[in-house]
């Protein structure tokens, strides 16, 4: 949902808060030089690797690679979606949350919220009380379901005819483009308003609060085409993020541990009747990485279910490609395919819960499902065919994150492709030391310029002239590097967790996010974090393909000198916008 929450509001917010403090109540820290440090809440382990850097109000485990400031523990320790973990931290630090126009409680959304809140109403009645309800109900009573249960997914009915909804809310106030705006009414050829839903069961979509925002519909009549259709994009729902389904899963269970993918809401609404009441749909799309991260903020394993035929396999194999980047330690993901001519609906009706579950139970793990679709698609007999499978198989592994589940991807690519000697990274089979990780991160000196920034972000001050003429150059190191010295420039009292939030959900702050794990290899006071970043920021300059158009970035020991207007509006467009 469009809606901002403003920077200055989340650089104050993550200034006032301590993360060390926030996470010792969830998760007992226990001190260890300059960090705290605990087991890791987010894989299994005996012992810790888990640190929280006071200074840096950052926190990263060296065993499965979840790293974040506050927001993001909250977001993935209380499974909370960026709002409510902002929202939950506002509310500890005793600050108040910024209404701003457009956000969520501003004008624009509120009336098409009430709009659709009362055509939610509206479907329901007609269930209840319309001459054609019985159709409705028959047709529900057919597919197994209890009044319970379709109360519980708020079922409604459409009505036949042209004009029921438009015409109940009209009266009651509704302009008739509020009610294209909420993606209720549109228009014929002659321009009359017309009914989005006519004649359907209605199946309402809600956001994570459990507000409607949207419906589905299913046709009543078989030939109606099409069968089932949904809401268009409108300023509440946007396909590509919703899960039907989701919202309702949580509240029957907060203890969720698993989440099944299917294809329709029926499927999720006859599955929930069988007590497996923890099946979400995605809203006649494919399955996208908005999707992906939401379901595995709420649960460590996912199960995709499709069907066996040649679009669901296609449907799935995106699905994988999709997950890939999300699978840190300690994340599953399985694949379901459904016998011949069986959906979810039909396949739990006809065999009951215990045989779906045991399905699930065999549900092929990711692993196994991507080398046997890659073993398909050559001969693994021939060293020629290994070696297209390593081909193959290397951009996709390339996708997931640092930790362990990567290094036996890579070892079984390996055994896979029977070669001896590729280029594939060696194996890590133990965590690696601080002193091997600290090489590893800054092997660049552009990488370690950053890496000593996120240490200590007043040594932009020690910068002067103008950081931004780096900007221009190809080299994207040399970009971040010029962007973080102008953010911190611009805002001087930015913590390191605050500067990280600024780059949330871009490749630059995934890139931030990993040299913020950096740590001088011996106490602080004898780390000469002045000299080396002016060494390198020195360096830089003299590089032949760098000096000529960075004549000015040198080092220089003095008072920082102010933004000029042209530098603080391009600082204004580092800082990514916060969706809310
Ligand atoms: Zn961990």
């Amino acid at each position: 949902m469009a809606g901002r929450i403003p920077q200055e509001f989340l650089d104050r917010l993550l200034g006032r808060v301590d993360l060390v403090e926030i996470v010792n109540t969830r998760v007992p820290l226990r001190r260890a030089g300059r960090e705290f440090m605990a087991c890791c809440p987010f894989h299994a382990e005996k012992t810790p690797s888990f640190s929280v850097s006071p200074r840096k109000q950052f926190y990263h485990c060296f065993g499965c690679g979840a790293h974040g400031n506050a927001i993001g523990f909250l977001m993935a320790y209380e499974r909370l979606e960026f709002p409510d973990a902002v929202e939950e931290l506002a509310r500890a630090a005793g600050l108040d949350l910024p209404q701003t126009p457009g956000g969520e409680s501003g004008p624009s959304l509120k009336p098409l919220l009430e709009w659709i809140a009362r055509a939610d109403r509206f479907f329901r009645q007609q269930l209840r009380e319309h001459p054609l309800r019985q159709r409705a109900i028959d047709y529900l009573r057919q597919r197994g379901l209890t009044g319970q249960i379709a109360n519980t997914f708020g079922i409604g009915y459409a009505p036949p005819g042209w004009e029921n909804l438009t015409q109940a809310l009209r009266e009651a106030g509704a302009s008739f483009d509020d009610l294209v705006a909420a993606g209720l009414t549109g228009r014929d050829e002659q321009g009359r308003p017309r009914d989005r839903f006519r004649d359907r069961i209605i199946f309402p979509i809600r956001d994570r609060r459990g507000r409607v925002i949207a419906f589905g519909g299913r046709a009543l009549d078989g030939d109606t085409a099409p069968k089932y259709l949904n809401s268009p994009e409108t300023p509440l729902f946007h396909k590509g993020s919703e899960l039907y389904g989701l919202y309702e899963a949580r509240a029957h269970n907060r203890q969720l541990q698993r989440l099944l993918v299917v294809e329709g809401y029926m499927d999720v609404v006859a599955l929930a009747q069988h007590d497996i009441a923890y099946a979400v749909a995605t809203l006649g799309t494919a399955t996208t990485a908005e999707h992906v991260e939401r379901l595995f903020r709420s649960v460590s394993d996912l199960v995709f279910c499709f069907d066996g035929d040649r679009a669901g396999r296609a449907a799935a194999w995106r699905a994988l490609e999709v997950a890939l980047p999300f699978l840190r330690d300690g994340r599953q993901a399985g694949f379901l395919f459904l016998p011949e001519g069986e959906d979810p609906d039909t396949l739990v009706r006809g065999e009951g819960r215990a045989a779906f579950e045991r399905r699930l139970e065999h549900a092929t793990p990711l692993a196994d499902y991507l080398f046997a679709e890659l073993r398909a698609q050559v001969d693994p007999d021939t060293l020629a065919g290994r070696a297209r499978l390593a081909q193959l198989a290397r951009p996709l592994l390339e996708k997931l994150p640092d930790g362990s589940f990567r290094d036996l991807m890579d070892e079984r690519l390996r055994q896979e492709a029977q070669v001896a000697n590729t280029r594939l990274r060696p194996p890590a089979s133990t965590v690696a030391s601080p002193a091997d990780r600290n090489l590893r991160l800054t092997r660049t000196p552009l990488r370690k310029a950053i890496a000593l920034l996120l240490y200590r972000p007043e040594l932009a001050r020690q910068t002067t002239d103008d950081p931004l003429a780096l900007s221009d150059d190809g080299e994207p190191g040399v970009k971040l590097l010029a962007n973080v010295i102008a953010v911190l420039r611009a805002n001087p009292q930015l913590t390191t967790a605050a500067l990280l939030e600024r780059y949330r959900d871009t490749r630059e702050g995934a890139i931030l996010e990993r040299l913020a794990a950096w740590e001088p290899g011996v106490p602080e006071q004898d780390y000469r974090f002045e000299e080396e970043f002016g060494d390198i920021l020195a360096s830089l300059g003299r590089r032949d393909d760098l000096r000529e158009r960075l004549p000015d970035i040198l080092l220089r020991r003095g008072s920082p000198r102010a933004l000029s207007v042209e530098e603080r509006e391009a600082v204004g467009n580092l800082g990514k916008a916060k969706k809310v």
